[in-house]
């Protein structure tokens, strides 16, 4: 009997639902698969501003984990964001010992589109040197490629060196985002030990929405886990994401929200 593909997000919970597990949740649901969290840090958000960040202890992530692989065969895991050094110790430790026979994608949330601080500098230095290596692919933006391969990034050309750079680290597959470059915008950069790729830019209308590298990493996720190439996992979410910024509603007074697959009741 064909099944959804399960999908696992870890990450942190944002109830405004712009980014987080409730988003990677949307994201999986909408490209056919079922969706599983665990959440690393309860965060106060709204569509202006983030309030708190509270990380969850390692006890609850370790619970939380085992709960559902005694139960779920996981066909695919997009790790998200990780607070904390606890936090990235904790996951470095159960992904060694569970040996997930599945890809790992992993976005090095570091800061929020509006502007607050997610993760300690602690744990993204932890992310680099424990986690990187255990993940299948890493989906950084500019600003995470440029913290994590330590140096500037202006143009593509940059962006190529910093990925091609953080596969030399021992990644296996990197894509830079280039949403936040300023020339070659929204152009993307997949680096793999075979060479790289430039992907065109996901149409933007005026704007944006909250939340589109966290779905974008699980809609990765979720091809991969049905069994899709890295190379066509990225393109199919690619097309997904664009779908998504161009369905959007301003639910609160700050950067709108993506509504892409809700069916609005209109009786
Ligand atoms: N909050 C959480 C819990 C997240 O995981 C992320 C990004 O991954 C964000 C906020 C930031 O999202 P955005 O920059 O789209 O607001």
């Amino acid at each position: 009997m064909t099944r959804p593909s399960v999908v696992l997000a870890i990450g942190g919970f944002d109830g405004s639902g712009g980014a987080g597990t409730l988003a990677d949740a949307r994201a999986i649901q909408l490209n056919g698969g079922y969706p599983c969290t665990i959440v690393t840090a309860i965060t106060a958000q709204n569509t202006l501003r983030v309030d708190q960040i509270e990380p969850v202890s390692s006890d609850s992530i370790r619970t939380q984990l085992k709960c559902l692989t005694d139960d779920f065969r996981i066909d695919a895991i997009k790790i998200g964001l990780l607070p904390s050094v606890d936090c990235v110790e904790t996951l470095i430790e159960c992904l060694r010992t569970e040996e997930f026979n599945c890809p790992i994608v992993l976005d090095p949330v570091m800061r929020a589109t509006s502007g607050g601080q997610l993760a300690d500098h602690g744990a993204i230095d932890r992310l680099l040197h424990g986690l990187v290596p255990l993940a299948t692919l890493i989906t950084p933006n500019i600003d995470e490629a440029s913290k994590l391969a330590s140096r500037t990034i202006n143009n593509l050309t940059d962006a190529i060196a910093a990925g091609n750079q953080l596969v030399r680290k021992g990644c296996q597959n990197v894509l830079v985002k280039g949403g936040h470059l300023e020339i070659d915008k929204g152009t993307d950069v997949w680096c793999c030990q075979a060479g790289y790729e430039v992907f065109e830019a996901v149409k933007r209308e005026d704007g944006t929405v909250r939340g589109t590298g966290c779905m974008l990493s699980s809609a990765i996720a979720c091809y991969l886990g049905h069994g899709l190439s890295m190379r066509d996992a990225i393109l199919s979410s690619k097309t997904f994401v664009s779908h998504v910024i161009s369905v959007r509603h301003s639910l609160g007074s700050g950067t709108p929200l993506t509504t892409a697959g809700i069916r609005i009741f209109d009786p």
